[in-house]
């Protein structure tokens, strides 16, 4: 295998966010406010949602920001939640509220979300924000498609007049990702499992979005040579055969026993062959979701206070 594709890093992107951040944040202490404030809810024992969280209060302690993360058992009712976050709507101690996703089932996740404060709602997932991020007057954008476009740039990857074809349609990555592109001024497609011919369409992409939740669904004959391919997908992979298959001899069997299973993007690691550039998983669009999350904190924290003076 040629691999051909630049490897877009994470790390690095999000260095020069968290470093905004830590500037921020002075600056914020320097005019004499407390350290911004988030709250953290996880319900249920989800591993994946729970290392999420784990990552993101461990975040917030090495930045200064205060953060609570409040776990509540898989029988919480959607009642119970609702009175959980019109508690930290109504503490004027806590500048930003997320509910980890996905919700156990049995819980409305619209009744949830729709019931967050949109002033402290640093998931951007409340209709409000929704709405002001489709107007171009976006309070909170979602921390994933936020550093995708930070990611982008920084790569200095044309944005204006290209061709971006987005896989998926979720509220938290697909939607907001094709507002940011758009306002942007690139031509967007967004395609989703009733799509007919994918791969026909993602060939015509100078920007592939993907964000499916499918291990390497994403394969060469989906790639224009030489496009900017951004892998949004976490899969955790257990099955001996299906790595083999994904990864022929490049497994890395070490990491595998010593899990359990392997991380694989939605994209094929045979696409380096074809794409310009490409992000690896994990490693690429991961630790971008926590640098804007925390930026978002800090925002919240700053409206808040402007809003009190
Ligand atoms: P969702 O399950 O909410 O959405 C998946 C989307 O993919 C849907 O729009 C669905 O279409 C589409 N889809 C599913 N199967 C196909 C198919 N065969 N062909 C074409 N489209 C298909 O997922 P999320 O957006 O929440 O997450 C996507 C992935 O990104 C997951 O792996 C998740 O773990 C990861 N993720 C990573 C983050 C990070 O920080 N790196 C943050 C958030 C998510 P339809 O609407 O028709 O059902």
């Amino acid at each position: 295998m040629t691999i051909s594709a630049t490897k877009l890093l994470g790390k690095p992107v999000q260095e020069a966010i968290l470093d905004d951040v830590k500037e921020g944040l002075a600056a914020f202490a320097a005019s004499g406010h407390r350290p911004p404030k988030l709250a953290a809810v996880l319900v249920g024992e989800d591993p994946a949602s729970a290392m999420y969280v784990r990552t993101k209060t461990r975040t917030c302690e090495e930045l200064g920001i205060d953060s609570e993360a409040i776990v509540l058992p898989d029988s919480t009712s959607t009642e119970e939640l609702l009175a959980r976050v019109d508690a930290l709507n109504a503490d004027d101690g806590v500048d930003g509220i997320l509910v980890q996703l996905p919700l156990p089932d049995g819980i409305d996740t619209e009744a949830i979300l729709d019931r967050i404060d949109p002033s402290k709602d640093v998931d951007g997932l409340h209709a409000q924000n929704v709405g002001m991020l489709v107007q171009k007057r976006a309070r909170f954008v979602p921390a994933t498609p936020a550093g995708i476009m930070q990611m982008l740039e920084r790569a200095g990857i044309t944005i204006e007049g290209a061709n971006a074809v987005i896989i998926g349609r979720s509220e938290i990555v697909g939607k907001p990702m094709a507002s940011l592109l758009m306002h942007r001024n690139a031509t967007i497609t967004v395609c989703h499992s009733r799509t007919r011919d994918l791969p026909g369409v993602c060939r015509g992409a100078d920007i592939l979005i993907v964000a499916i939740g499918r291990d390497a669904m994403v394969t060469k004959d989906f790639v224009k040579p030489g496009a900017t391919v951004i892998d949004v997908g976490i899969n955790r992979v257990a099955e001996r055969e299906r790595i083999e298959e994904i990864f022929g001899e490049r497994a890395d069997w070490e990491k595998f026993d010593e899990r359990g299973y392997i991380v694989v993007g939605d994209v094929h690691p045979e696409v380096a062959e074809v794409a310009g550039a490409l992000t690896p998983v994990p490693g690429g669009v991961g630790p971008l979701t926590i640098g804007m999350l925390m930026s978002n904190t800090l925002e919240a924290a700053r409206l808040r206070a402007a809003s009190a003076d």
